[in-house]
């Protein structure tokens, strides 16, 4: 498919209407995805027709974005008024949106065709969209593993040409795991450059949303249309990165992190290639201990659990979520709940009540928070001298469906992607070229707050080392 700019210009030399693009998505979407499975819906030809609408009148009358006309689809944890928002989960499953989270409606000014929503983890629990209450969602690259996770259906979509772009959400890696996984580049911005509002919760303090797409450009043009403060989240603020800083042309590589046990030699090989390719480039590349990164992924997961326990409390088929009856209304709580949610959304609710609870708040949760500070602390001194930190995003390379059952394995798999979110610097993923006759290596790099504009400077730059 074609990349965004492309679009743009055959709108404007009108060799190609939006019509034609959009039925080209679906008809990909018809062909491909009863064996891709990245699709949970598309939405109804009103609704499209609508979107299309819009965009041809915004692009007669000169008034055009960078995504007017672009077909795009949605996680399924980002409210679109009027459609079915299931959150990847059976308790949520006739759930239809009263209302536009803001980066749908962001997206729609922005003259945008919102096709249709995504496979996810349930409540975006997971590394490999295989926690989905409804089905396994194929990665493009090789049908036989998964395609990363939680937005492994925004991923897949993407991969498989569906779309040129699509949301995910990233509260600890699940939209730069699923881009590498799949080729592609994905942007867990700064927390708080996009508002929250209309995202199904998962870790509050953790979640962002984040678009993945073909080539930084795209990501940064998508980015630029949702970012920005929010009336409707008190955590949002606004972008103040446009301050550019020069670039001081110097990475942060921290080593021993890097070489410990369980990262496959394939993933440091290709990680070291493109660090000594950035260093022919004249960057400087130095070697820094951070000290307590290798304790991040513990942080995270008390963190996140506690948030969780917290957030999926509403899911009581009162409040919120299919109701299933009983003799009293604890019992019909306890069923609607037990019914519906699936082992790993439980097993977090279980992990986050039992941090929280009175005798073990101090010693788990509250050392949690002291060691997200800390670490805060040594990050912030980092970007002083530095542009980015680089490593891997994930320790091993896609797996294949049911390798990791086992839910400890499948957490280890966070150890890099979720200290960008316990800190809540932004981070991109973006792909080192083949590792294999199919799949893609991949580098993830973290900016000081506020600095996407150096995450796209740097990404542009990967994009020529590796430019095919
Ligand atoms: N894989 C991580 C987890 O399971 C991250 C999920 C996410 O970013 N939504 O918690």
């Amino acid at each position: 498919m074609l990349n965004l700019k492309e679009i743009q210009k055959a709108y404007k030399d009108k060799t190609y209407t939006v019509k034609a693009v959009v039925n080209e998505s679906l008809a990909k979407i018809k062909n491909e995805d009863e064996l891709i499975g990245a699709m949970l819906s598309v939405y109804n030809e009103t609704y499209i027709n609508e979107c299309i609408g819009i965009a041809e009148s915004m692009l007669i009358s000169g008034h055009s974005t960078g995504m007017t006309g672009i077909p795009i689809v949605i996680k399924d944890n980002i409210n679109v008024k009027g459609q079915i928002v299931s959150a990847g989960s059976k308790i949520l499953e006739n759930y239809k949106s009263p209302y536009d989270a803001t980066v749908i409606q962001k997206l729609k000014d922005a003259g945008a065709i919102i096709i249709g929503r995504t496979n996810m983890d349930e409540f975006a629990m997971g590394s490999s969209t295989e926690n989905s209450a409804y089905k396994k969602t194929k990665n493009p690259l090789d049908i036989t593993r998964v395609p990363g996770g939680s937005s492994g259906g925004s991923a897949a979509a993407v991969a498989a040409g569906y779309v040129p772009v699509s949301l995910g959400s990233d509260t600890g890696g699940s939209v730069r795991q699923p881009a590498a996984f799949t080729g592609l580049v994905g942007l867990k911005p700064t927390y708080g450059a996009i508002s929250r509002y209309g995202l199904i919760a998962m870790g509050s303090s953790l979640d962002q949303v984040g678009p993945i797409a073909t080539n930084v450009n795209d990501v940064e043009t998508v980015f630029n249309i949702i970012k920005g403060e929010d009336i409707m989240d008190a955590t949002s603020h606004k972008n103040i990165s446009e301050s550019t800083r020069d670039i001081k042309k110097r990475i942060a590589v921290p080593r021993s992190f890097i070489n410990r046990d369980g990262v496959d030699e394939i993933i440091r090989e290709n990680f070291n290639n493109t660090i000594k390719s950035f260093e022919d480039r004249g960057y400087e590349v130095v070697d820094v201990n951070i000290q307590n990164i290798e304790m991040t992924l513990h942080a995270y997961y008390i963190i996140c659990a506690a948030e969780v326990s917290s957030n999926m409390g509403r899911y009581d088929g009162v409040r919120y979520g299919a109701h299933v009856e009983a003799d009293t209304v604890n019992n019909s709580m306890i069923e609607s709940r037990s019914k519906n949610l699936g082992t790993e959304v439980k097993r977090r609710i279980m992990l986050g009540t039992y941090v929280l609870s009175s005798g073990y708040y101090d010693a788990y949760y509250n050392k949690a928070l002291k060691l997200r500070e800390k670490i805060r602390e040594e990050i912030r001194e980092i970007f002083r001298d530095f542009d980015i930190i680089a490593m891997p995003i994930s320790p091993v390379m896609p797996w294949k469906f049911g390798e990791k059952s086992d839910p400890l394995s499948a957490y280890l798999t966070d150890i890099f992607s979720v200290s960008a979110n316990v800190i809540g610097v932004p981070a991109i993923t973006v792909p080192t070229g083949h590792i294999d006759d199919k799949m893609y290596g991949s580098i993830q790099m973290l900016a000081d707050w506020h600095r996407e504009d150096i995450l796209f400077a740097y990404g542009r730059e990967v994009e020529s080392i590796y430019k095919k």
